[in-house]
This record gives C-alpha cells, sequence and structure tokens, in this order.
C-alpha cells in the first residue's frame, strides 16, 4: 500500500485526521507553539492523559524521537501522537533524531490502527531547526517508513514554511 504525502498551509488543530503529531517537549506538560495550541483547542482531556504517562512510564520525560498517543479531546481526531523533535544544534549532527521522531509517530499510528496524520514541522520553531533541512530530514523519513498509513499531511502554519515542504515533493 502506498502511502501518499500531502501539504497544507494552516492549523493542525483544525485538520481532520485520525492522528494529529504534535512538537511537544518531553515533559508532556504542554508549552508554546503547536504544543500550546493542541492542548488549547483539545482541551483538559489531552493534559490529563499526558499526566497520567508521566505517572505510568515517563517520569524522566519522553525521550527526544520517541512517540507516545493519547486521546485527542475535543480536536476533530481520534488521537494526538506527540513526540520530542531535536533542538538544532550547528555542531552536532542530530538529524537522526528528527528522522527518528517521524518514523515513531508512524510506528505508533500504525498500532493504533490510524489511516490518517498530520504532522507540523516539528523543531522548525522553538528548537530552531532550520526549515528547508527539516523540511528534507521529515519528507526523507516519511517516504522510507514502512507503514500502513494512507496519507501523511504535513501542515504548514506559515508560507516559508509550506514552500519549505513543497521543494522537497517537488
Ligand atoms: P518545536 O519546539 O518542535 O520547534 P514549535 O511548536 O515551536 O515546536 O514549532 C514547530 C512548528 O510548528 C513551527 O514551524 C511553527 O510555526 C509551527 N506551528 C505553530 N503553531 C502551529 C499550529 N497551530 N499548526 C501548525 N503548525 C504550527
Amino acid at each position: 500500500m502506498s502511502t501518499s504525502l500531502t501539504l497544507v498551509q494552516g492549523d493542525i488543530t483544525e485538520q481532520t485526521v485520525d492522528a494529529l503529531v504534535n512538537a511537544a517537549n518531553s515533559s508532556l506538560l504542554g508549552g508554546g507553539g503547536v504544543d500550546g495550541a493542541i492542548h488549547r483547542r483539545g482541551g483538559p482531556e489531552i493534559l490529563a492523559a499526558c499526566r497520567a504517562l508521566r505517572a505510568s512510564h515517563y517520569g524522566r520525560g519522553l525521550p527526544t524521537g520517541a512517540a507516545v498517543a493519547t486521546t485527542a479531546g475535543r480536536l476533530p481526531a481520534r488521537w494526538v501522537i506527540h513526540t520530542v523533535g531535536p533542538v538544532y544544534s550547528a555542531t552536532e549532527d542530530r538529524s537522526e533524531l528528527l528522522a527518528s521522531c517521524h518514523r515513531e509517530a508512524l510506528r505508533v499510528a500504525d498500532e493504533l490502527g490510524a489511516r490518517t496524520i498530520a504532522f507540523p514541522a516539528i523543531s522548525t520553531g522553538v528548537y530552531r531547526w532550520p526549515l528547508e533541512d527539516a523540511a528534507r530530514i521529515a519528507v526523507a523519513a516519511v517516504r522510507e517508513a514502512e507503514t500502513a498509513v494512507e496519507e501523511v499531511r504535513f501542515v504548514l502554519f506559515d508560507e516559508r514554511a509550506y514552500a519549505a515542504f513543497a521543494a522537497q515533493l517537488g
């Protein structure tokens, strides 16, 4: 089964998909950017589920490059898959961790039986990863993944991010 890659410019919290991916931080307790938007729009049920996961499995935090699912609360999706992107470093190559976020999110999606998934541009906000490079790594990781997911939708917040991902799909 081949996976189709699609691009949308917009807000990930408005996407009707089986699963949407959160660029979380390792505390799982919410933050700014896309994380803040997901918790705001999704409501307190998501944070409650994150707290429970912290208590049961991730007392030391969700490791960078790993992914875990919760309810999507009031969002028009069934699940939120939280993954922790690497902070960009100019001196250390962390691309494997960024690729891992995408692979692990798809692996969790497969476990859940999700067929459509939306990704934001992980690590390109507060974590400062250059957009073109992040887009290259994200698209390659998804293309190389073996998954039953039928649609992977990248949801880019602004025109620059959209253009960077479009250049990779082109
Ligand atoms: P990180 O900490 O992984 O860098 P951020 O949330 O700071 O995560 O940013 C990741 C990307 O998500 C950035 O490109 C940012 O512009 C984008 N973003 C922020 N809010 C939203 C949203 N509501 N929907 C989609 N993308 C968003």
